[in-house]
């Protein structure tokens, strides 16, 4: 395990190119302009909106949809799928879409080109998508969508969603509603999107032998619209919904399942009985050993004192 090096060691031994380097954090700062904004509620809820929507763009668009193929619906909806997730500012569809699927071939192999147990924590947080290798991407990784010549004409101007957001947020709300709209919701939006790349596959539980450090975390389905249940996700992502039970909140897959309830989406892919099931027996065989080992520990605390007692 390499995940316990810092950003600079990270910076360092992987090579980040400079210049990519220096802009990446220039964006990043845009942030701090949230000192010259007066906080109102109004403003708060702006930021809200902007970063759910776009988490939504990234979750069942560039992750569930153009990923994984988990649904279907029409050449109209599917563009405007592809513009909402790129107007999160992470890159055109079909690149993140194809990154994703090689992502999932080599899981946490030394092949996986962001395992946070390979290559560090900040790497396969933030700094593998700065690398000069990884502009491009392979289209044979995704010939179902590179087919599209809307989609390729989006992912090549992957600029134009984000830019047309920005823009439509100073013309309605001014500098507050760019400040809270755009810059701070884009910046905890990229934050949180990247941790299902580092932090979940650092911490939380592991239900299934998905063959890799996949976790499920609850917390992380919570700040990213289910895609913290990576565990199940790793183990079986042919799935709409990444939260496999009632009680494993998957806010995307809920909008999804409404969106079909209009016909807008259809064919939503659910897990197999048999994957519910075994993901049922390992959490009553988990329960059980760990009521078995607090008996064990409980009986030894006891030991000294009922010995003392029988030699009396
Ligand atoms: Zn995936
Ligand atoms: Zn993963």
């Amino acid at each position: 395990m390499d995940t316990s090096q810092t950003m600079v060691e990270s910076v360092v031994k992987h090579k980040a190119p400079f210049l990519f380097l220096i802009l990446f954090f220039m964006i990043q700062a845009t942030v701090l302009t949230v000192f010259t904004v007066p906080f109102t509620w109004e403003l708060f809820w702006v930021a809200v909106v902007s970063y759910f929507v776009r988490m939504f763009g990234i979750t069942a668009a560039y992750h569930r949809y153009f990923s994984h193929a988990t649904f279907k619906t029409s050449r109209v909806f599917q563009f405007v799928l592809a513009y909402i997730g790129s107007m999160s500012m992470q890159k055109g569809v079909l690149w993140w879409a194809a990154h994703h699927r090689n992502h999932h071939k080599y899981s946490d192999t030394d092949k996986d080109i962001h395992s946070p147990s390979k290559k560090g924590f900040w790497y396969s947080h933030m700094f593998w998508f700065l690398r000069d290798e990884y502009n491009d991407f392979e289209t044979k990784l995704i010939p179902d969508f590179y087919k599209y010549p809307e989609l390729r004409w989006l992912d090549r101007n992957h600029w134009i969603a984000p830019l047309s957001l920005a823009i439509g947020l100073y013309l309605v709300g001014g500098w507050a509603w760019l400040v809270y709209g755009y810059a701070v919701a884009t910046f905890f939006l990229g934050h949180a999107t990247w941790t299902i790349n580092s932090l979940s596959h650092v911490y939380g539980s592991v239900r299934y032998d998905s063959r890799d450090t996949s976790k499920n975390n609850f917390f992380l389905a919570l700040l990213t619209m289910g895609e913290g249940w990576h565990n199940n996700h790793h183990y079986y992502c042919s799935s709409v919904n990444q939260g496999f039970y009632w009680y494993e909140v998957d806010m995307s897959y809920y909008i999804l399942k409404l969106l079909s309830l209009f016909g807008i989406v259809w064919d939503l892919k659910k897990p197999p009985v048999k994957v519910l099931e075994e993901g049922l027996r390992r959490d009553y065989e988990k329960k059980q050993t760990k009521k078995a080992s607090v008996v064990e520990k409980k009986i030894k605390q006891n030991a000294p004192a009922s010995n003392a007692v029988a030699a009396m």
